[in-house]
């Protein structure tokens, strides 16, 4: 359903430099903040407020990743 050059190529908005993304369960899951994207026809729908968050996120800023990048 999604081509796997394309899959090479996509990365999470949240983090675009690093993070990967992974198939699974019909969706994609980020490797860096376990954001999990849904795929509608085909087409990954790469939008932070339309992912799922892990088990344990209640908002974006509770992902491990980011609360990494808001601490000093
Ligand atoms: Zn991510």
């Amino acid at each position: 359903m999604i081509r796997p050059d394309l899959l090479e190529i996509l990365r999470c908005p949240l983090n675009p430099s690093k993070a990967r993304l992974v198939l699974e369960d019909e969706s994609l899951r980020c490797e860096q903040c376990s954001l999990r994207f849904h795929i509608k026809d085909g087409f990954p729908i790469l939008v932070v407020e339309e992912a799922e968050l892990p088990p344990g996120c209640e908002s974006i800023r509770d992902l491990p990743c980011q609360k990494k990048n808001n601490e000093r």
